[in-house]
């Protein structure tokens, strides 16, 4: 059995290897996607937990689920929650999960400045989003400089997790990562320019080939045109 004395022996590092294993799985069973747990143990411990047994780090994700449960927040099914979690083990664990920051109020907001937009898409993106957001019907032009659309950070975080990973244009795999998420840009079917929504009916995360076929290429109507069969959520805006 994993005692309390052994389980005290895990660093920092390791605990925090876990937790984010944890939240990235847990993300991905609440949004209804697939997840393999001996795949994530096997990941696991081909890198930071290298010294770990399958065990072991089963045992670790079953303390995650006992953590959560006391902080009234959701865990995954799969983990049924240890009994015995050693108070050094439950603290590190409080820890690395206080690490990985909430959202405030202010990362819902929208805003017309892309870096603050792909800031604050990219921290709603590690969260559970549990409903499609609203998004907004008529986005505004800011008033400063350079002209841009006021838009949800969190509609662009929940098409890239609609995404997960795939272009939604060429259906192939993002073709690299950024800040550990596949990269994937997210398009407004009916350009916002044009008087389009942003809101997930309207909005589909592609790698950047796509992307710029739809903005450049010379099939560009036809191209964007098979979307609306392609991606179920989409609805055409007149
Ligand atoms: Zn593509
Ligand atoms: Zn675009």
């Amino acid at each position: 059995m994993d005692t309390d004395k052994r389980s005290s022996d895990w660093s920092d590092v390791e605990i925090q290897a876990a937790v984010d294993t944890y939240l990235d799985m847990l993300n991905r069973e609440q949004g209804g996607q697939r997840m393999n747990k001996a795949h994530e143990n096997r990941q696991l411990r081909a890198g930071v937990l290298a010294a770990r047994t399958e065990g072991s780090v089963e045992f670790r994700m079953q303390n995650i689920s006992t953590v959560l449960l006391e902080m009234n927040r959701p865990w995954i099914n799969g983990y049924k929650p240890a009994k015995n979690v050693g108070a050094n083990v439950a603290r590190k664990i409080r820890d690395a999960l206080n690490l990985i920051a909430m959202p405030t109020s202010e990362d819902f907001e929208p805003t017309a400045d892309e870096i603050t937009l792909e800031k604050r898409a990219g921290k709603l993106e590690k969260q559970v989003l549990a409903q499609p957001p609203k998004g907004i019907l008529k986005p505004q032009l800011s008033s400063a400089a350079g002209k841009a659309f006021l838009r949800d950070p969190e509609v662009r975080a929940w098409v890239r997790k609609q995404a997960n990973g795939v272009c939604e244009g060429c259906g192939q795999p993002a073709p690299f990562e950024m800040n550990d998420r596949p990269f994937l840009e997210v398009h407004h079917v009916k350009h916002l320019a044009d008087g389009g929504s942003d809101r997930p009916s309207n909005a589909v995360a592609l790698c950047p080939n796509c992307h710029r076929r739809c903005h450049h290429s010379n099939d560009k109507q036809a191209f964007t045109a098979c979307f609306y069969e392609r991606v179920e959520r989409l609805v055409r805006e007149d």
